[in-house]
């Protein structure tokens, strides 16, 4: 089954005007369910629009999308959120945690959003931050972290809600070898756990490591 679908989808940033740019070109692609898939390219190929189309944060100006088999073509703002809060996750490059925030907090921030309450959502916290190595850092703040800790908790929160599929962007792009292969490991585990992982890198060696590689150039997918 696939998890997403994208039949002939074109962005063009700032269309019209004289600072116009065809970031995707008519690209088709799906994507399984289980898949780990590494989205790489040179610089300004088009990468980081291809993962925020496919994730649901970004419009594109043609083509058809599908989710989980359903059509995001028409779909409202706020259908489109829900989708977005409930089936997916995003790692950010630079972590994207709020700093002054405690680990707990940051990990728990979709299940305030998704409205879980208390005892469940200590114990979805708990079993994540057990599983990503952070279970010793929860009281923490954030800015007490280093840059390892703060991607690892970045995984935490992007798959406490346990979504459908995660979108990481260079996850392992601000880390040196060795906590990278450390994030590595963690979303093997995750990918074994049924979660879709969708990822951009530039990195050949950290691609390889993913189950399955798309190449961009232009715009279009090689
Ligand atoms: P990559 O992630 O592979 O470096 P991007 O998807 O960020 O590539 O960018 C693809 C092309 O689209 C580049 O030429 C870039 O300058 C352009 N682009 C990206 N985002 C915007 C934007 N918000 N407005 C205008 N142009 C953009
Ligand atoms: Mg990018």
């Amino acid at each position: 089954m696939s998890i997403i679908e994208m039949q002939g989808i074109s962005k063009v940033y700032n269309q019209g005007k004289n600072n116009e740019c065809q970031a995707l070109n008519n690209v088709s692609v799906v994507i399984e369910k289980g898949e780990w898939v590494a989205v790489t390219g040179k610089s300004g190929s088009g990468k980081s629009t291809f993962l925020h189309i496919a994730g649901l944060v970004d419009k594109y100006t043609s083509g058809s999308l599908y989710f989980e088999g359903d059509c995001m073509d028409n779909k409202k703002q706020n259908a489109v959120a829900k989708i977005r809060k409930e089936r997916i996750g995003f790692v950010l490059q630079d972590f994207g945690l709020i700093w002054s925030m405690s680990v707990f907090d940051n990990i728990a921030t979709p299940l305030y959003l998704a409205g879980v309450k208390g005892k469940e959502r200590k114990m979805l916290v708990q079993e994540i931050a057990e599983q990503v190595g952070v279970a010793d850092l929860l009281k923490k703040k954030v800015r007490e972290l280093s840059g390892g800790q703060c991607q690892r908790v970045a995984i935490a929160r992007a798959v406490v809600h346990k979504p459908a599929v995660i979108f990481a962007d260079e996850p392992t792009g601000a880390l040196d070898q060795q906590n990278a292969g450390q994030v590595m490991d963690i979303l093997n585990k995750v990918n074994e756990n049924g979660t879709t992982i969708l990822m951009v890198t530039h990195d050949m060696d950290i691609a390889k490591l993913c189950k399955r590689n798309i190449l961009i150039e232009d715009g279009k997918i090689l």
